[in-house]
């Protein structure tokens, strides 16, 4: 039995939240996807607001920027919905809440990580008018990482063990999860243009962001450091005044909030981030947001699970049975579907909710 608020299904994610955002009383909106999920089913951006737009202040919850990783994110966003003493605390401090579930769903019901471009959300956002960032490190690893033959023969991990011996084991995670703009089935892609996602979010935003002083926003992830672990990670500008800030109201509770830029993370520096859509769609506010990033297996599994996705997605050809095998090792990598995993991701999540408000409302 799951924990409540966790579900098997993006379909069954969805009616949680559509059910728990009814019975809170919230105000939802359905962007619907133009494609199917893989029941068949509809799939959507859904958004549900509570506390109204003359608020001071808005906290974002976003869930499943990465498709699969929407487990936990929809479960957090679920159980929040049901916290009618929480989100009373917001409404009495000037806090509108804005829930927006499933950011990538058609990745979600897929169990992938991409959405249907084949584009990574989280490197989406760079000027498709400007020359795309380079990066010289995937270039030389792409027929390593995706090869011609599945499952790879030893010369092809031999090959990526010796980039990892010549530049160490962070330049090997920098140069595959950093962000690339030129291998469009490949890993970490950013893509060509702004995706379905990327668009719709922009519409999401600027709707409900625009009237608000104050804006914080925690984006839920899976898939990096410490099982049941969620890594605070600023993703936000990192000036001096935004790090301070986001330092002082994630880490008030003796938690810490570490940052791309100065290597604290667990993650690497990355390209076209999702949360420049904050500064772009409400210019008038100050924005303060982190990525909250749940560990769930070895970093190795998670890449070898995102290698053969991005290979299967690309032989069609290929048995069903490594397909489906493939398919299985995604939702592990992104999903552990334990109770003390689960209840690890329900505590963290609404504690940095709670956070939040406080952070936002000035107490
Ligand atoms: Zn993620």
């Amino acid at each position: 039995m799951p924990e409540a608020g966790f579900a098997q299904t993006y379909r069954q994610a969805r009616q949680l939240f559509l059910s728990a955002a009814g019975a809170a009383g919230a105000t939802v909106q359905t962007y619907a996807h133009p494609l199917p999920g893989a029941e068949g089913e509809a799939l959507a951006m859904d958004v549900a607001r509570s506390g109204g737009f003359d608020a001071p202040a808005l906290l974002v919850v976003s869930s499943a920027c990465h498709g699969v990783e929407g487990f936990a994110g929809s479960a957090v966003q679920n159980v929040l919905l049901a916290e009618a003493a929480l989100r009373a605390d917001a409404q009495a401090a000037g806090v509108a809440l804005l829930l927006i579930h499933a950011l990538n769903p058609h990745g979600f019901s897929h169990q992938r990580r991409v959405t249907h471009e084949g584009v990574d959300l989280n490197r989406n956002w760079v000027d498709f008018t400007q020359p795309l960032p380079a990066n010289p490190g995937y270039d030389a690893i792409a027929q390593l990482l995706l090869p011609e033959r599945w499952p790879p023969g030893p010369e092809v991990q031999a090959g990526l063990q010796a980039y990892a011996a010549a530049h160490g084991p962070r330049a090997l995670q920098q140069a595959v999860s950093g962000g690339q703009y030129r291998h469009p089935q490949g890993l970490f892609y950013g893509g060509a243009a702004p995706t379905w996602s990327h668009l719709t979010l922009r519409r999401v935003l600027r709707q409900h962001g625009r009237g608000c002083r104050r804006l914080a926003w925690i984006d839920l992830h899976t898939g990096l450091g410490p099982s049941g672990h969620g890594e605070r990670i600023l993703a936000a500008r990192p000036d001096p005044a935004t790090v301070q800030r986001a330092r002082a109201w994630w880490g008030a509770d003796g938690g810490r909030v570490t940052a791309l830029h100065d290597g604290s993370s667990s993650s690497s520096e990355l390209e076209g981030m999702m949360w420049q859509a904050a500064y772009d769609e409400c210019p008038q506010a100050e924005f303060t947001g982190i990525a909250l990033e749940y560990g769930t297996l070895p970093l190795e599994v998670t890449l070898a699970a995102l290698r053969a996705d991005h290979w299967h997605a690309a032989h069609p050809e290929a048995p069903a049975e490594g397909r489906e095998q493939a398919r299985r090792a995604m939702r592990a990598a992104f999903y552990v579907e334990t109770p003390e995993w689960q209840q690890q991701v329900l505590a963290q999540g609404l504690a940095a909710v709670r956070l939040a408000v406080a952070g936002l409302s000035g107490a």
